[in-house]
C-alpha cells in the first residue's frame, strides 16, 4: 500500500462517523507537516477512497444530501448499522447500538451485501440534549 492510501485508511479508522471526501481531505491536512499538502491533493485522496472501496476495506455508508460518506468496513460488526442524519448540521452519525434485522431464507437474503439505513432528525448536539 502506498503512503497516501495508508493515511486515508488511518483517517477512516480513527473516524467516529462516516466521512465525506472533503472531510477526509480536511482531516488529512491537519495531520500533515507543512509543505506536504501538494502530495495529498483532493484528487489523490479521492482516487484512494475509490481504490479502498473497490477492495472492500471501505464502503460508502451514506448518500445523505447527495454526498457519499465513507466508512471503514469493520468485520466484526457485520455490514449493517443504521446512520443518523442531522437536519441542522448535516453530520452523519453511526448508530452502532441499533441493528438492522432482515429475515433469513428469503429470496433476497443471498443478495444482501450491505445496507444504507438512515434516520433523519436533529442530533443531540443541535437539539441541546
Ligand atoms: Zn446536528
Ligand atoms: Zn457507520
Amino acid at each position: 500500500m502506498t503512503a497516501p492510501r495508508l493515511a486515508v485508511l488511518r483517517v477512516l479508522e480513527l473516524a467516529e462517523r462516516p466521512l465525506s471526501h472533503a472531510e477526509v481531505v480536511a482531516r488529512l491536512a491537519l495531520q500533515l507537516p507543512r509543505g506536504d499538502e501538494a502530495v495529498w491533493d483532493r484528487a489523490t485522496v479521492y482516487r484512494n477512497l475509490v481504490a479502498l472501496e473497490s477492495v472492500g476495506l471501505v464502503r460508502i455508508s451514506s448518500h445523505a444530501g447527495g454526498i457519499g460518506r465513507y466508512e471503514l468496513v469493520r468485520r466484526r460488526e457485520g455490514c449493517t448499522h443504521p446512520h443518523f442524519v442531522c437536519d441542522d448540521c448535516g453530520i452523519v452519525s453511526c448508530l452502532p447500538e441499533a441493528e438492522v434485522v432482515t429475515k433469513r431464507n428469503t429470496r433476497w437474503s443471498k443478495s444482501l451485501r450491505s445496507a444504507e439505513v438512515q434516520f433523519v432528525g436533529r442530533c443531540p448536539s443541535c437539539s441541546g440534549a
